[in-house]
């Protein structure tokens, strides 16, 4: 895998959306926030296809995203990255994960996991999430198997490999710390909370989140703005990244922004599951546009005003935003 080097701290950001489906409003949020971003620290902004999971996405939706995106004005300052083109690079990673120890094969289905952890001892509830049969004993070979990362270890490395700033990163008894720009200060306990999670599936797919940290270390990102609603991975990414970044004696500072998520009227979040609209590319761009603004506490622009000039007053509103939060850092 490339050297990390850590000491580059140009901003570079990413929107990365999963071809699941076309772009909504919730969509449109999170791409116009990592964009003004990125355009306001005088960054680059790189659009990222995450079509890992060949069984939910679909050509068709890459290129209609990546249409609506330009009709939004939301161009990538990169050549546009496809997960699916990448398996060299994930594999790679999980050979290295493979020698070190890091993870372990699984043959559990979820149904036996879930009968495993009701019937837990009262004692055992203490004990890490998961410590089934395949943490310790080698996998049945004619089963498919899923391979999990050993969470223990994983928060381990985090520990003593993390040399970053301690009131950024910090990291007490078994849980991971991290701050978010919007969120303040953020922990879970990861052993107990989450345990050993999968990083390749029994269907032989690369899991998300192994796919997320290979490309956001490869692609020395900097700056992950996304939904609230990716908050909770934060520390499975983190604990991967010690795993992954093992030679390196400092690790990339990964500052997060968790945007708000557009709501449904009966408060469930806006999703392609639930039947939210595309978004439209023949009305006004400037009417949805001015939607995201408003969330995301800009004011609107007049629908006559040009796109480029409406993205540019909100790239210098926010950048008065990013000054707000360096004179008062995040609570
Ligand atoms: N592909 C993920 C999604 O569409 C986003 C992943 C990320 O930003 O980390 O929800």
């Amino acid at each position: 895998m490339k050297p990390i080097d850590a000491t580059d701290t140009t901003y570079k950001g990413r929107f990365a959306p999963s071809p699941t489906g076309p772009l909504h409003a919730g969509s449109l949020l999170t791409a116009l926030a990592s964009y003004l971003d990125a355009k306001a620290h005088g960054g680059q902004w790189i659009i990222r296809i995450e079509d890992i999971d060949t069984t939910r996405c679909q050509d068709q939706w890459s290129q209609a995203i990546l249409h609506q995106l330009d009709f939004y004005g939301l161009r990538s300052d990169q050549e546009v990255v496809y997960q699916s083109k990448r398996l060299a690079l994930y594999q790679n990673a999980f050979e290295q994960l493979q020698k070190f120890e890091l993870i372990y094969p699984c043959s559990c289905s979820r149904k036996q996991i879930q009968h495993y952890l009701e019937n837990q001892t009262q004692q055992a509830k203490h004990q890490p999430i998961y410590l089934g049969p395949c943490k310790t004993q080698a996998a049945k070979p004619h089963q498919a198997w899923a391979w999990r990362l050993r969470s223990d270890v994983a928060v381990s490395l985090w520990q003593t490999k993390n040399s970053l700033p301690p009131n950024y990163f910090n990291q007490k008894n078994s849980h991971i710390l991290w701050q978010d720009r919007l969120l303040g200060e953020q922990s879970q306990d990861l052993i107990h909370e989450v345990g050993d999670f999968v990083i390749k599936r029994s269907d032989g797919l690369f899991a998300y989140q192994l796919a997320v940290v290979v490309d956001d270390l490869h692609q020395g990102i900097t700056d992950i703005v996304r939904g609230q609603d990716l908050a909770d991975n934060t520390a499975r990414q983190l604990a991967l990244l010690s795993c992954l970044g093992t030679s390196e004696k400092v690790l990339p500072i990964w500052r997060y922004y968790h945007c708000p998520l557009v709501l449904h009227t009966d408060g469930e979040k806006l999703s392609k599951q639930n039947g939210a609209q595309a978004l439209s590319t023949t009305e006004n761009p400037l009417i949805a546009l001015n939607c995201a603004a408003l969330q995301l506490g800009l004011p609107t622009q007049a629908l006559n005003t040009s796109l480029a000039a409406a993205l540019n007053n909100w790239t210098l509103n926010w950048h008065q935003k990013i000054i707000f939060e360096k004179i008062r850092p995040t609570q």
